[in-house]
């Protein structure tokens, strides 16, 4: 949390539950995304909102209303609901709902993979071996290399 008076800072933290991520970007400084009882991505206010390394934290962006956003766009909802817990799910709790998911999410759950320093995220999609096809994560390596191989 960032200090509310500058002059008194206080040693001490605050953890904040919302599904918001616009209030979180007002009050934070580190986020955990929590999917399914598990951390699905963590980083700092910056990296998760300039790039977040999650498809749970891309749902969870894209839904954010803005003031200047067009009116008759509707706002994007992440389609699905969350896990029956009492049935935890063998994968990724997130594949139901994820636009990305492939046959090993299903099946395993990914570890947590460091993607850069003080950020970390649990999906197959950063995995090394992972296809860049319909991966948002590699859209840009697949794009460098695309162009070149064409020069
Ligand atoms: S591990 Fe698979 S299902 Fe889970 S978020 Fe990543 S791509 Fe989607």
């Amino acid at each position: 949390m960032r200090p509310c008076c500058p002059q008194k800072v206080a040693i001490c933290s605050i953890i904040f539950i919302t599904h918001d991520l616009g209030v979180v970007a007002e009050l934070c400084d580190r986020v955990v995304v929590l999917y399914g009882g598990l951390v699905m991505e963590e980083a700092g206010i910056d990296q998760i909102f300039e790039d977040p390394k999650h498809p749970y934290t891309l749902g969870l962006l894209a839904s954010i209303p803005s003031v200047d956003q067009d009116k008759s766009r509707r706002l994007q909802p992440i389609p699905g609901s969350p896990p029956d817990m009492t049935k935890p799910p063998k994968g990724c709790p997130f594949a139901p709902r994820c636009q990305y998911a492939r046959r090993i999410c299903a099946e395993e759950l990914p570890e947590m993979t460091q993607v850069a320093q003080g950020h970390r995220s649990r999906c197959w999609l950063l995995d090394p071996e992972a296809p860049a096809e319909q991966n948002p994560f590699k859209q840009e390596t697949s794009k460098r290399h695309r162009e070149e191989g064409a020069s």
